[in-house]
């Protein structure tokens, strides 16, 4: 069986970075990129607020060069998804893709989050051409523009009033009559006067041409249905945090977020680090994720070297 020193699953800007400092810091990584190289980069289009890239800078290219620098600085970077986990006692043991088994003595998760989606062909067939699930990412690209927000939780309140500032309306699409979002949220979104909230809608169907989205259709509860015109349609109806293989072992928030110890990387699981959007709820950017990925490799190389 193979034998490594740390090994790093996930191939985003958490794991990508863990692979880059943890190269450096001559602990061999061995990262497998997962079923998604990239991460939730690769579902967006142009990043303009990575610091360093002043007019901005496609986001498959900025993943793919962190890719490669970790690569060029001695990490072993593979494609394969891991499948199975027993992370009980040091060496932990995983295996890749159904058959290959590695024994570990660290392990760093950078296995990330998905958000959710309504699950309509029309938002699949429009997804970053005006259909999004990141409202810091991309709102920038819809100034003075009107654009809705499906939810009514706290993330779905914190966008609206982010895109607010940029755009000329924003919906919210609330399939209740009222928001779950913190009052003091809730309060934010009231007082705001270029929000208006649809409360009882379901979004049957996103319009859209050649040129991207210009609309959604909409349901409300008593079954009638209308049109709204909109050039961006925001989806902040939850993320999803890829724990699932771990949650047996480490501990997670009721939410399945990997919870790691006040600023540091570590686990419930010694020897076993966390980093990125599947360790965290709130922040979830790439650049966020990338320091996270530096903080873990750091805490690995001092767990071994200890
Ligand atoms: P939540 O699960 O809290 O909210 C999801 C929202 O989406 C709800 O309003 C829900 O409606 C709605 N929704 C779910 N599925 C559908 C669907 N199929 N169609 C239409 N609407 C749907 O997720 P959030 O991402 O908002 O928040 C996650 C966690 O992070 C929460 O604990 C939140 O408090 C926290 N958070 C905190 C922030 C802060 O403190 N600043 C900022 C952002 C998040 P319904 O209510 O009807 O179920």
């Amino acid at each position: 069986m193979e034998k490594v020193r740390c090994l790093i699953i996930g191939g985003g800007p958490a794991g990508y970075t863990a692979a880059i400092y943890a190269s450096r810091a001559a602990i061999f990584p061995v990262l497998y990129e997962g079923m998604e190289p990239g991460g939730q980069l690769t579902t967006t289009t142009v990043i303009e607020n990575f610091p360093g890239y002043p007019d901005g800078v496609d986001a498959n290219a900025l993943v793919s060069d962190m890719r490669k620098q970790a690569v060029r600085l001695g990490a072993d970077v593979r494609s394969g998804a891991v499948t199975a986990a027993d992370l009980s006692k040091r060496p932990f043991k995983l295996t890749i893709d159904g058959e290959k088994e590695i024994e570990a003595e660290s392990l760093i998760i950078a296995t990330g989050a998905t958000a959710r989606y309504l699950g309509l062909p029309s938002e699949q067939k429009f997804r970053g051409l005006g259909v999004s699930a990141c409202a810091t990412c991309d709102g920038f690209f819809y100034r003075r523009k009107d654009v809705a927000v499906v939810g009514g939780g706290d993330t779905a309140c914190e966008e609206a009033t982010y895109l607010a500032g940029l755009c000329r309306k924003v919906y919210m699409i609330v399939r209740r009559d009222v928001l779950r979002a913190s009052v003091a949220m809730q309060e934010r979104v009231k007082a705001t006067p270029n929000i208006e909230i649809l409360w009882n809608c379901n979004t049957r169907e996103v319009l859209g041409d050649s040129s991207g989205v210009t609309g959604a259709r909409l349901e409300r509860k008593d079954g009638s249905v209308f049109d709204i015109a909109i050039d961006g349609f925001f989806l902040a109806i939850g993320h999803h945090p890829q724990s699932e293989l771990f949650a047996p072992w480490v501990k997670t928030d009721e939410a399945g977020y990997i919870v790691t110890d006040g600023k540091t990387s570590a686990t419930s699981v010694e020897g076993v680090f966390a980093a990125g959007d599947v360790q965290d709820p709130r922040y979830r950017q790439a650049i966020t994720a990338a320091a996270s990925g530096c903080r873990a490799a750091l805490d690995a190389e001092k767990f071994l070297k200890q």
